[in-house]
C-alpha cells in the first residue's frame, strides 16, 4: 500500500497584481494550474481546470480516468471562454500527479499540457518528467537551440499546447512505480523562471518535510526576483515499493492511452520508456566552490553598484556646485552703463560671463547731459560696484559733481523703480 505525504505553496510574486496559479493537493491527486488571458481570464482558467479535474478524477479514479480528467477539464474551460467575451482567450497550463490503483498496483498517473512542470527526486538524482509545451522546447526538440540556450529564449514563454484554448487538447501520461522516498515537485514556470535544477536539488536534498520544503521554494523564488506568480506541490512517497532497477520507474504512456475516444486496449501494452535527461548531483567540493563562485559573483556586483552610486553622487555634486558657484559670480555683481543716453543700473558681469547675461536692476533717470563728459568713456565701458547701492550712490556722486559745477540736473528717480529685463545686446555699457 503506498502512502503519500504532501505540502504546497503559492504566491503571486513580485511584479503580478494578482496569482493566476493555482494548486491542488488531497491525499491522491496534486496538481499546479498556471492560468493565462488577461486579468480575469488566467484566475477563472485555472480554478475551472483544477475544480474539473478533481470532480472528473474523483469519479473516475483511475490512470486513464486521469487522462479523462484533463480532457474534461480542458472542455470545461473552453466552454467558458466561447460563452463569455470577457473570458475569451483564456487557458491555462495543467501538470497533475495521482496514485491510482491498477490491476491491484498502486501506480502514480502524471499528466501534462503546457510549461508547468513535474519533477521527480529519486535517490540524489532530479529528473524533469514532463517537457514543456513552449516553442523554444520545440526548437531544442528540432536541434535548432541547446537546452541552456532555451532557458533565456524569448519564445520560452510562447506555449505550444495549453487547456481550454481549442475544444480538444493533446495530453501527455506517465505511469510511475511509487518508490519509497522519491519526492515529485509539481510547479508553475514562476519557480523555474527563478530557481535552477541545483537550486531545486539543495532543497529536496535538504528539507525534509514537504511543507516546509513548498514554502522554502516559494521563498526562494521571491528572493531571486519573483517575476511570476509562484507555485510549487512537493509530494513524497513515505510507503511504497522497494527500488528494484530491474523496471523502469517512469513510463510514458503513447498520445492513444488519452485519445478522448477511448483508453488504449491494455493500457500497458501502449508504455513507451521515456528517455528524459538525468541531473547528476554535485558533490561537496563541487557545491563548495560553487557557493564559492557565486559569493564573489555577489561580491562584485556589490561592488560595481556601490562604485556607480559614489560615481553618481560626485558627479552630481561637482556638477551643482559649478552651477551655484557660476550663479553666485554673475548675480552678485553690478555695474552702471549706458541704454542709449540714460545710465542703468546693470546685474552681471560686463560683457556677460559663460551663459549669464547683465540684466537691467535699476534705470535711473539721469542721462548722459546730467553728468560730465569726462566720465562719459568710462561709463560706455562699464564701470563695476560690488552692490546695487554702490551702484546708485555712484550715479548720485556723478550728478552732484555735475551740478556743482552745472546747471541743475534732472532728479534721480526713487530706487524702488527695479526692473529685470535683459540688457539690449547684453553687453556693457550698451551703446
Ligand atoms: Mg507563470
Amino acid at each position: 500500500m503506498t502512502v503519500l505525504r504532501s505540502g504546497s505553496a503559492s504566491d503571486v510574486g513580485l511584479v503580478r497584481s494578482s496569482n493566476q496559479d493555482l494548486a491542488l493537493a488531497t491525499s491522491s491527486l496534486f496538481a499546479v494550474a498556471d492560468g493565462m488571458g488577461g486579468h480575469a481570464g488566467g484566475e477563472v482558467a485555472s480554478r475551472l481546470a483544477i475544480e474539473e479535474l478533481s470532480a472528473a478524477f474523483g469519479r473516475q479514479p483511475t490512470g486513464s480516468g486521469l487522462a479523462e480528467a484533463v480532457t474534461s477539464a480542458n472542455a470545461m474551460v473552453w466552454a467558458h471562454s466561447q460563452e463569455n467575451a470577457d473570458l475569451r482567450g483564456m487557458g491555462t497550463t495543467l501538470t497533475a500527479v495521482a496514485l491510482v490503483d491498477e490491476g491491484g498496483r498502486d501506480v502514480l498517473a502524471l499528466v501534462n499540457v503546457g510549461d508547468s512542470r513535474s519533477y521527480r527526486y529519486h535517490d540524489g538524482e532530479l529528473t524533469q518528467i514532463t517537457n514543456d509545451h513552449s516553442l523554444a522546447e520545440e526548437m531544442v526538440l528540432n536541434g535548432e537551440l541547446t537546452p541552456a540556450e532555451a532557458a533565456f529564449h524569448p519564445h520560452r514563454h510562447i506555449l505550444t499546447r495549453a487547456l481550454g484554448v481549442s475544444p480538444d487538447v493533446k495530453v501527455d501520461v506517465w505511469r510511475i512505480r511509487p518508490i519509497r522516498g522519491d519526492r515529485f515537485l509539481l510547479c508553475s514556470d514562476g519557480l523555474t523562471n527563478e530557481l535552477g535544477n541545483n537550486q531545486l536539488i539543495e532543497v529536496l536534498s535538504t528539507v525534509a518535510d514537504p511543507q516546509a520544503a513548498a514554502d522554502l521554494f516559494v521563498r526562494a523564488a521571491r528572493t531571486h526576483g519573483g517575476s511570476d506568480n509562484i507555485t510549487a506541490v512537493v509530494v513524497d512517497v513515505i510507503v511504497g515499493e522497494e527500488d528494484t532497477r530491474s523496471i523502469p520507474a517512469v513510463m510514458a504512456v503513447s498520445p492513444e492511452f488519452v485519445d478522448p475516444t477511448g483508453v488504449a486496449p491494455d493500457g500497458v501494452a501502449e508504455l513507451q520508456p521515456l528517455a528524459v535527461p538525468e541531473i547528476r548531483i554535485p558533490n561537496r567540493r563541487e557545491r563548495r566552490k560553487a557557493k564559492r563562485r557565486e559569493r564573489r559573483r555577489d561580491r562584485g556586483r556589490r561592488l560595481i553598484t556601490l562604485r556607480t552610486m559614489l560615481f553618481v553622487i560626485l558627479f552630481v555634486a561637482i556638477v551643482g556646485a559649478s552651477y551655484f558657484s557660476v550663479r553666485w559670480y554673475n548675480t552678485n555683481s553690478y555695474f552702471v552703463g549706458l541704454n542709449g543716453n540714460e545710465l542703468v543700473i546693470y546685474q552681471g558681469r560686463i560683457g556677460g560671463f559663460l551663459w549669464y547675461h547683465p540684466v537691467e536692476a535699476q534705470r535711473t533717470g539721469v542721462t548722459t547731459a546730467d553728468v560730465g563728459p569726462t566720465y562719459l568713456p568710462a561709463l560706455q565701458s562699464g564701470v563695476e560696484e560690488s552692490t546695487i547701492g554702490n551702484a546708485r550712490t555712484y550715479v548720485k556722486n556723478l550728478v552732484s559733481d555735475h551740478m556743482s559745477t552745472h546747471s541743475p540736473p534732472s532728479m534721480l528717480p526713487p530706487a524702488s523703480s527695479t526692473t529685470t529685463t535683459t540688457a539690449p545686446g547684453a553687453g556693457a555699457g550698451g551703446t
